[in-house]
């Protein structure tokens, strides 16, 4: 037997702080009595679990990449109204929901799923998945300042892990340069941090790799669902 909110997470519903507050505002039933309260705990072999009416476990573990375009929210629901990243996903009828998440302004790779081991897997900061950003900025950055994004920025939350940091376009002519970077970490707003606290605060994000998974040509505002091979290889 376990606890309700946690079969829940495990199935993908969301994960296990969000699962109470749905199980809270009245939206799950076990064996099609209405649950409200947090300490059940259930047998996920036999009981049956519905949220908003539709059984959990039941559906088939699917994972998607999608280029998230900027001005889109990481969420699958968004009480101001914004455009939401689930709302992309035509066609898909699994309840899927973002592994991580992406800044408002920042666009490129994210994977959704409903398999909430695997994006536990992959979020977990103990298994430290790489994620690899093209940073545009404005000017040049000497190559010093890449040295010090490379051995760690101090911030508010501490000193950066160490990270992979190269030069991938210098535009003398309209004065910017992008720049990648592969941090193992995955803190909050971090690359835009990092690069605010040597002085270079960037103009634009895009996440194009996720442990082994690359965006490539994927469009801006497409998704493709992973075939097996793939899901197996991010990690
Ligand atoms: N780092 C950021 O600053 N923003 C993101 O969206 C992801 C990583």
């Amino acid at each position: 037997m376990e606890r309700l909110q946690k079969v829940m997470a495990a199935a993908g519903v969301a994960s296990r702080r969000k699962c109470e507050e749905i199980i809270a505002a009245g939206r799950v039933q076990v064996n099609e009595e209405t649950v409200t309260t947090l300490g059940m705990k259930v047998d996920p072999n036999t009981d049956v679990i519905t949220v908003d009416g539709r059984q959990i476990g039941s559906e088939k573990k699917i994972y998607i990449i999608f280029n998230k375009p900027k001005g889109v929210i990481t969420s699958a629901n968004d009480p101001e109204g914004r455009r939401v990243v689930t709302s992309y996903l035509k066609g898909i009828t699994e309840r899927v929901y973002p592994v991580g998440r992406l800044d408002y302004d920042t666009e490129g790779l994210l994977l959704l799923t409903n398999d909430g081991e695997f994006a536990h897997l992959l979020t977990h900061p103990k298994h430290h998945v790489p994620k690899t950003y093209h940073a545009t900025v404005k000017g040049v950055p000497h190559g010093s300042v890449l040295d010090k994004l490379r051995e760690g920025v101090l911030l508010e939350d501490g000193i950066t892990a160490p990270a992979e940091v190269e030069y991938v376009d210098v535009d003398l002519e309209n004065k910017q340069s992008v720049i990648s970077i592969t941090i193992h970490e995955g803190r909050n707003r971090q690359v835009r941090r990092m690069f605010e606290a040597v002085s270079y605060p960037v103009q634009k994000l895009k996440r194009v790799k996720f442990g082994a998974l690359l965006l490539n040509g994927l469009p801006r505002g497409k998704f493709r669902i992973l075939t097996p091979k793939e899901v197996k290889e991010i990690t």
